[in-house]
């Protein structure tokens, strides 16, 4: 084989036709580097000379990325962009593959940042949207407990405050009326036999006055009330209602006049010395929602007031229209300030501590009432409130283990991490190299948690990843057909667009 068929064999070869096809793309994206644009003075030919302090060959005619401060020049010819990184005529390692190594000066003008991989629990802030409202375990109602006709509404606008035992309702019933009748009959039968000596007609009529008292008090008497018909021997014509609790009527459903049947609702009274506030959180919030988790929030009418709560309950159920789920948070209104139907913006901080719980540091290891989060105790026992089992924090989904104890999660910063749909990729520092080198590697992220990235595998502590200049290393791996994030496979085109014949 003479020199010139070697020539124009090798010129054939698709190594040779693939390094062309590279150098066209390069000087392609070199002369479309935006950065090219802002420097002054730079030609348009000169690729990458940018803002780096090294001094470069810039030669007409000639894009280059071989920043090597002057050194050996290498494969460079008029007309040729060269990326001068490794050639690629060995064979390459599934690492060596997606490896890219550059020179200092290069480094510097791709504006390479890296930082250590960290373990440590990274803290997701969750922004939700509601509004106030009433709290339902204080609403109570006043019903009539016996029918009759209303002569006396003694509280007669919504949005009054009552407290517990005031009157509210005077109520004519005729059949209380008899039902008086018929113990003020008993009370006087048993004050005729305390003479007897008979003790059993004495216990039967005592009975019977316990009878009269029992349906009074069915109906709705006070044992004061009750004992101040025995004491006056008089049945009253009107039956007095009084307010079961203390708060504000937001609802009155009778007039004077009106008769009334048992249940009859005459007003609704809401205690607002706490409130809900019901929040709309997303699917993907919910990883970092947890009952008894802390709230704060801000209303419109309050500007610069921070009200804070406890998430109480987190609906089962997605709302199919809205596509949220509703957070309820248990508010302390004592002051008043929030009144129902306030729109909150709320903030919730959400520590992730890996395998999906939530570390907060309050909750460590403490009991919950499942029915009254702002019940926490350091040991298991009953709620003062309810009654109900305490339940340990664990088993709503928060860490148990103190941080110090706790293995952290690997995280990333959000920046290092390039994704497409399915993939993501990485760009790790390699150490003990003479020349800057970089290596991308497929990892697998976990949940993000603000600006950082939980990872599952793929790295380890220590590792150098690139956060700054990482889009550019993958250019430059495309350039050279190597695998990238854009083009995972390498090959010729690195444009990301596969001819399909692999
Ligand atoms: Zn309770």
């Amino acid at each position: 084989m003479n020199a010139k068929t070697r020539v124009s064999a090798l010129l054939r070869s698709p190594f040779v036709i693939g390094a062309v096809t590279a150098t066209v793309i390069a000087l392609l994206i070199l002369l479309l580097w935006p950065e090219r644009s802002n420097t002054p003075g730079v030609k348009a030919t000169s690729g990458m000379n940018m803002d780096a302090a090294a001094p470069m060959a810039e030669h007409d005619g000639r894009a280059a990325m071989n920043l090597d401060d002057g050194a050996a020049p290498t494969n460079e010819h008029d007309g040729h962009a060269a990326m001068n990184i490794d050639d690629g005529s060995k064979t390459m390692t599934e690492d060596e593959s997606r490896q890219l190594t550059i020179s200092p000066a290069q480094r510097a003008l791709m504006k390479i940042e890296t930082v250590p991989v960290e373990r440590r629990f990274p803290i997701a802030e969750l922004r939700l949207v509601g509004k106030v409202t009433y709290d339902e375990t204080r609403l109570a109602y006043i019903t009539a407990w016996v029918a009759g006709r209303i002569d006396d509404l003694l509280v007669d606008y919504t949005g009054v405050t009552v407290r517990k035992g005031d009157h509210m309702v005077k109520l004519y019933s005729p059949e209380l009326l008899s039902a008086q009748e018929e113990l003020l009959q008993a009370h006087r039968g048993l004050i005729d036999l305390s003479k007897s000596s008979v003790s059993s007609l004495r216990s039967s009529a005592l009975d019977t006055v316990e009878s009269a008292r029992d349906r009074l008090r069915l109906w709705g008497l006070s044992a004061n009330q009750i004992k101040e018909i025995e004491r006056t021997g008089k049945a009253s014509e009107h039956v007095t209602i009084y307010s079961p609790a203390t708060g504000v009527v937001i609802h009155r459903n009778a007039q004077e006049g009106m008769y009334v049947d048992i249940g009859t609702r005459i007003f609704t009274i809401a205690d607002l010395d706490a409130v809900w506030v019901q929040l709309d959180a997303y699917e993907s919030d919910l990883r970092w929602l947890r009952y008894g988790q802390n709230v704060t929030f801000t209303t419109e009418a309050f500007p610069g007031k921070n009200f804070s709560g406890v998430v109480s309950f987190i609906d089962p159920v997605l709302n199919a229209t809205t596509r949220t789920v509703k957070v309820r948070v248990n508010v302390d209104n004592k002051e008043g300030q929030l009144k129902p139907e306030m729109f909150v913006r709320a903030t919730v901080f959400a520590q992730f501590a890996g395998s999906g719980r939530i570390l907060d540091e309050n909750l460590i290891g403490k009991w919950v009432s499942p029915m009254h989060p702002e019940v926490i105790k350091d040991a298991p026992g009953q709620c003062p409130i309810c009654g109900m089992n305490l339940v340990p924090t664990e088993s709503l989904g928060y860490a148990n283990a103190t941080p110090s104890d706790a293995v952290a999660p690997l995280v990333i910063p959000v920046t290092a991490a390039l994704l497409t749909g399915k993939r993501a990729v990485v760009y790790v520092e390699v150490s003990d190299t003479e020349q800057p080198t970089y290596i991308g590697r497929e990892v697998v992220l976990g949940p993000r948690a603000g600006p950082d990235y939980v990872v599952e595998s793929g790295l380890v502590e220590g590792d150098l990843v690139v956060v700054s200049g990482n889009f550019k290393i993958d250019s430059a791996l495309q350039i050279q057909a190597k695998p990238s994030m854009m083009n995972p496979e390498g090959g010729g085109s690195g444009g990301g667009h596969n001819h399909g014949g692999g």
